[in-house]
């Protein structure tokens, strides 16, 4: 458990924030999310213990479109399944939710999750769901994000993001800190 410890992410983590913001290298993708949201996943992965937990990420894009704006999470949806090293997100109540945002401009941005005493890296599963999202009508996302929290909060955690672009390899977002 050292790793959290000693690692830059979760020294940076112990810092008071308004916001956090992630980009990759090359600056084609990036997340933005405020410290209330994180609070409120943190609320969810210590409710969730050992077990994985997860949820959906709701926002916008900057005009410039190279920047999710995260604005709104949900937690698992009642039908959601879980154990300790997986987690398959449900669907319950997530519609009526979704389109309430949208009459504000507010869209499906991606997915969240918690890897309880583990990294803030993507599982197999994980990517092939984010995968499936970025390819499906339904969802209407072409670059969803996953933003992941692992470790043991509020002691000891880690977070990360990723996007995967449809029919390309997903890119690790780095942590940028603000001066
Ligand atoms: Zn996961």
């Amino acid at each position: 458990m050292d790793l959290y410890v000693t690692s830059n992410t979760s020294q940076r983590s112990r810092m008071p924030r308004s916001e956090r913001e992630y980009w990759s290298t090359d600056r084609k993708f990036g997340l933005r999310i405020r410290d209330t949201e994180v609070q409120k996943f943190m609320g969810h992965c210590k409710q969730a213990g050992d077990r994985e937990t997860g949820g959906i990420l709701v926002g916008f894009y900057t005009e410039t479109h190279d920047c999710a704006i995260v604005t709104d999470l949900c937690g698992p949806p009642s039908d959601s399944r879980s154990g300790k090293t997986w987690f398959r997100r449900g669907v319950h109540g997530l519609q009526g939710w979704l389109q309430q945002l949208w009459t504000d401009k507010r869209f499906y941005l991606g997915e969240w999750h918690f890897h309880p005493h583990s990294r803030a890296v993507p599982s197999k599963v994980d990517c092939d769901q984010l995968e499936e999202i970025a390819r499906s009508g339904q969802y209407n996302c072409p670059e969803p994000v996953l933003l992941l929290i692992g470790g043991g909060p509020p002691q000891r955690w880690e977070m990360a993001a990723y996007v995967f672009p449809k029919m390309q390899p997903w890119v690790p977002l780095e942590e940028r800190v603000r001066c």
